[in-house]
């Protein structure tokens, strides 16, 4: 079949084609946009569970240092305690009040030692039950974010897998819409379509605005619009401007519906489709 040369279309046919063009590069957009979060999403959850990972290795060394801690001061009262006996066998052999003075305080002395171990066992008890309390939090965080990156992961390689198909798919159907469209406004198209924030050259009439940057269209203009006889751009953005009804859009708005009656109220939803 014959391709028709671009250049003899009709604006309604090259306004057609530009839209299906644009349509079509913002599918791709749109897969490129869904996949391009994800990977960055998983990168954050690696580092978050490598952060964790590192909180739980330094509770745990406190943990053990408490621990070591807690041993070291039983030793000590088995010391003290074994001392204390010895003290008392020798308080009964005394031969004198002065050894019986030193006697006393050596005793005095090493039960307060006992006390005084006690205390800090008590405390390291309390510091490694708050440290587990602690651990597991940050265990049970670990887990619930070893679940999310697995299926971030998941969804990724879903993706990734779906997307790369479509996208080819979708990248040869530009190219083919692209030699319908002549040069000159298919390099005007483009440059619009680099310059704007959503990636859209060309946009639809939406409630009486331009659908790329929502400022007023003035009738004389829409008029023309909607006559399809030349091309037409938004004097505040320089988007291409295309009858919706061209475009094949269906506008759900009651206003735009009934296009012989004038409606003032809104009263969609009773009764159609
Ligand atoms: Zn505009």
């Amino acid at each position: 079949m014959a391709k028709k040369d671009p250049k003899e279309l009709s604006v309604e046919e090259k306004l057609k084609n530009l839209y299906q063009l644009q349509s079509t590069l913002s599918a791709i957009d749109e897969k490129r946009a869904l996949r391009g979060e994800l990977p960055l999403e998983v990168r954050d959850l690696e580092d978050e569970i490598a952060g964790l990972n590192t909180r739980i290795e330094k509770i745990k060394y406190e943990i053990d240092d408490f621990q070591h801690a807690i041993a070291q001061k039983k030793g000590d009262i088995e010391e003290a305690k074994a001392s204390l006996e010895r003290y008392n066998k020798q308080l009964d052999m005394v031969a004198n009040n002065r050894e019986y003075d030193t006697l006393t305080k050596e005793i005095e002395y090493q039960t307060l030692e006992v006390e005084l171990c006690k205390k800090k066992i008590d405390e390291a008890q309390t510091r490694i039950r708050e440290r587990q309390d602690d651990l597991a939090r940050n265990e049970e965080m670990l887990e619930d974010r070893y679940k999310a990156i697995e299926e971030k992961r998941a969804e990724l390689e879903e993706i990734m897998q779906e997307t790369r198909d479509e996208e080819e798919d979708l990248k040869e159907k530009a190219g083919e819409l692209e030699t319908k469209i002549e040069t000159g406004l298919l390099r005007s198209f483009k440059r619009i379509r680099k310059g704007a924030r959503n990636g859209l050259g060309i946009v639809y009439v939406q409630r009486d605005a331009c659908g790329g940057c929502f400022n007023k269209i003035p009738p004389q203009r829409q008029l023309d619009i909607k006559m399809h006889k030349k091309i037409i751009v938004c004097e505040y953005c320089g988007r291409i401007l295309i009858d919706p009804e061209l475009a094949g859009v269906k506008i759900e708005a009651a206003e735009e519906k009934p296009k012989k009656k004038r409606v003032t109220r809104k009263k969609k939803e009773e009764g159609e489709d």
